[in-house]
């Protein structure tokens, strides 16, 4: 009968530090921003640095790293 009571204080001990590791998140708390999708990277037609689409400076169809490049052209 001794051995019933401890394992039942084993068991319920266990099931209750299971319970308290699967509440860690706290509620209310703001989850991380996902990454941003990763941007295709163009070669500057000047110095074939690449550089990603949202810095990529456009002249005509090509791609430049910097305003200076595509004025270089
Ligand atoms: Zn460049």
């Amino acid at each position: 009968m001794k051995y019933l009571l401890v394992f039942v204080v084993v068991i319920v001990g266990l099931t209750l530090l299971k319970k308290s590791h699967q509440h860690r998140e706290i509620p209310g708390a703001r989850k991380p921003p996902k990454p941003a999708p990763p941007e295709h990277m163009y070669a500057c037609s000047h110095c074939g640095v690449h550089a990603p689409q949202s810095r990529c400076v456009w002249k005509g169809d090509n791609p430049y790293c910097c305003s200076e490049h595509a004025r270089l052209g």
